[in-house]
C-alpha cells in the first residue's frame, strides 16, 4: 500500500466524545471521499457503482490478502425475479411472491421495508451487474433451502464471476483496493458524523483514513467467530463453520461502540456439515429427494425438505446434536465424483460408513438395527414417488452429519437507503452499511440464493445513497 503524505488534521475543532473510537482531535494520515470496509460481494458492488456516479476518491480496505470473502467461496446462486429466464420455463415469479417467500420463511422477523427494498431493486441489481459484464446460465434452479426456483446460476464457478467483474469495474473507474487492512475502529465527528476510519496494514502499524463523504461498511459476517456465535446462541459453542476466515465480525463490535445498533444477532443458520470431531465433510445431504435423517439411536426425527432453521432445531434437539444421513447406491451415484471421493475417504477417516444390509450399515453406526430398518422402511412406503426416490439399493451409505455454522442473519441496523441508525432509530449521519454485515432483512431464517441477492442489491444502493444524501 502507497501511503500518502497527506495529513488531514482535526485539530482545533472541539471534541463531543471522549472516547478512543469517537475522536475529533485524531490527525487523518489520508483523506478519501468514499471508505469501504471489506471487498466481498456488498463492497465490491458498492465500489463499482459508485465509481460510476462519484468522480471524487474511493478506497476499499480489505483486511485478507485476497479479495471476495464468502462471495467468492460461495455457490455463486442468486436469488432474482427474472420474466426473461423464467419464463420460457413457466416459471410465474413475481415481486410480491419473492417478498412473501423472504417474509414467511424468516419467520415474519424480517423488516418488511428492507425486504420490499431488496425485491423492488433485485432485478435492477441484476440488469446492472449483466451490463457490468456478469454472466449467467439460460436456465434459473431451485436450490436447497431457496424453495423457489429462482436462483441464477453464475457462468464462472462459485462467486468468480462477481468478484472479478466488480473489482474490474471499480478499479477502472479508478477505486484503490488495498489489501492486508483490518479496520479497527469507526471515527465520529464533533457533529456525530461518521468521520473516518483507523485500519491496520501487515504489519500492524496504525493508519487513518478521513471519508468526506461517507463510510460504507461491507465486512460480512461473524460465522468463523464461533466465540462470538457462541455468545449469542450456546448451543452453537464447538460447532464447525463453512464460512471465510474474513468472517469474524470486528467491524460490529466497533460500529456498536460507537453507537449503532446490532439487531437479530442470535439469529444465526446452520446447514447439515461435518461434525465437530470429523475430519471429512461427506454430503449425502445435499439432494433433498434422496437421503434420511436418523439419529444415535436409528430413529428419523425431521422432514428432510424443511426449511433451514426448522432443520437447525431439530438437529440440535438431538442426543449429541448430531444424527446420520442415510442414503442408497442410486444416490450415492447421484453424487459427482467429488462427492464420491469426500464419502470414500470418509469411510477411511470414520466419518462414513458403508454395509451390503441395513443390518450391517447399522451394526457400523453403533445404533439399533431395528429402528434404522424401520425408518427407511417407512420413509419408501410413505414418499412421493414422483418426487422423492426409495432407499433400496445395496449398498447403503450413511455420513456422520452435525450443524455446521453457515450464514449470520443479525447485524447493523438499517434503514432502506442502507443507512446505519442507531440505539433510538436515528440515522448515523455519514455511515451506511450492506451484506450479511447488516441485520433484519431475513429474519430467523436466510433463503437459499438471497445471501448473494441482499449482499449486491444493498452494496448498490448503499453506494447511491451515500452519493445522494448528506
Ligand atoms: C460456503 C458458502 C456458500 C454460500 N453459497 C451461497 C449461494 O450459493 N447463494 C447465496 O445467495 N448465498 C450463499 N452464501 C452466503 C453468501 O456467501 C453471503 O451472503 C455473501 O457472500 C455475503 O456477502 P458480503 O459482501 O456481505 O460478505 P463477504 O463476501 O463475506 O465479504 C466481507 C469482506 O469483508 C472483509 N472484512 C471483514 N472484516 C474486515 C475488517 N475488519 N477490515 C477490512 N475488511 C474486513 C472480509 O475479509 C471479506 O472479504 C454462501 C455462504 C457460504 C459460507
Amino acid at each position: 500500500m502507497k501511503r500518502r503524505d497527506f495529513i488531514y488534521s482535526l485539530i482545533g475543532t472541539s471534541a463531543i466524545c471522549s472516547s478512543s473510537t469517537c475522536n475529533a482531535f485524531l490527525n487523518f494520515h489520508e483523506e478519501a471521499g468514499i471508505i469501504i470496509v471489506g471487498a466481498g460481494g456488498a463492497g465490491l458492488a458498492a465500489a463499482a457503482r459508485a465509481s460510476e456516479l462519484y468522480k471524487g476518491k474511493i478506497v476499499v480496505l480489505e483486511k485478507q490478502s485476497k479479495i471476495g470473502g464468502n462471495t467468492l467461496i460461495s455457490g455463486g446462486y442468486l436469488g432474482v425475479v427474472d420474466p426473461k429466464r423464467q419464463g420460457p420455463l413457466m416459471i410465474f415469479d413475481n415481486e410480491e411472491k419473492h417478498f412473501h417467500d423472504i417474509y414467511s420463511k424468516g419467520e415474519k422477523q424480517g423488516d418488511p421495508d428492507l425486504i420490499r427494498t431488496l425485491v423492488r431493486h433485485s432485478p435492477r441489481m441484476l440488469e446492472w451487474i449483466e451490463a457490468q459484464g456478469v454472466q449467467f446460465q439460460n436456465t434459473v434452479i431451485e436450490i436447497y433451502g431457496s424453495h423457489y426456483p429462482r436462483c441464477h446460476v453464475p457462468s464462472l464457478p462459485n462467486g468468480l464471476g462477481y468478484i472479478n467483474t466488480l473489482s474490474e469495474k471499480a478499479m477502472e473507474n479508478g477505486t484503490e483496493i488495498r489489501k492486508n487492512c483490518k479496520v479497527t475502529t469507526l471515527i465520529r465527528d464533533k457533529n456525530g458524523r461518521v468521520s473516518g476510519v483507523q485500519y491496520t496494514d501487515s504489519s500492524n502499524k496504525l493508519f487513518s483514513l478521513y471519508a468526506k463523504k461517507a463510510v460504507i461498511l461491507t465486512a460480512g459476517g461473524f460465522g468463523a467467530n464461533t466465540k462470538l456465535v457462541a455468545m449469542y446462541d450456546s448451543r452453537l459453542a464447538n460447532l464447525t463453520h463453512n464460512c471465510g476466515p474474513g468472517s469474524t465480525g470486528e467491524v460490529l463490535l466497533a460500529a456498536e461502540k460507537i453507537g449503532c445498533e446490532l439487531i437479530q444477532m442470535e439469529n444465526i443458520q446452520c446447514l447439515p456439515g461435518v461434525h465437530p470431531t470429523g475430519k471429512i465433510r461427506v454430503r449425502f445431504h445435499n439432494d433433498v429427494s434422496r437421503f434420511i435423517l436418523v439419529n444415535s439411536e436409528g430413529n428419523r426425527f425431521t422432514d428432510e425438505g424443511e426449511s433451514r432453521n426448522l432443520l437447525k432445531e431439530a438437529v440440535l434437539n438431538q442426543p449429541g446434536k448430531m444424527c446420520f444421513s442415510v442414503i442408497d447406491n442410486d444416490g450415492f451415484n447421484s453424487y459427482d465424483l467429488l462427492m464420491r471421493r469426500d464419502a470414500i475417504r470418509g469411510i477411511e477417516s470414520g466419518d462414513a460408513f458403508k454395509g451390503d444390509t441395513l443390518e450391517e450399515l447399522a451394526f457400523k453406526m453403533k445404533v439399533p438395527a431395528k429402528n434404522l430398518k424401520k425408518a427407511v422402511q417407512t420413509y419408501n412406503e410413505t414418499i412421493n414417488k414422483g418426487i422423492n426416490n426409495p432407499i433400496i439399493k445395496p449398498p447403503f451409505w450413511s455420513a456422520r452429519t452435525s450443524m455446521s455454522i453457515h450464514y449470520t442473519m443479525g447485524g447493523l441496523r438499517i434503514n432502506s437507503k442502507a443507512q446505519c441508525l442507531d440505539r433510538t432509530g436515528n440515522v448515523i449521519s455519514g455511515l451506511f452499511a450492506a451484506g450479511e454485515c447488516t441485520g433484519g432483512i431475513h429474519g430467523k431464517n436466510r433463503i437459499g440464493g438471497n445471501g448473494i441477492c441482499d449482499a449486491l442489491t444493498y452494496g448498490m444502493i448503499a453506494a447511491e445513497s451515500a452519493i445522494n444524501t448528506n
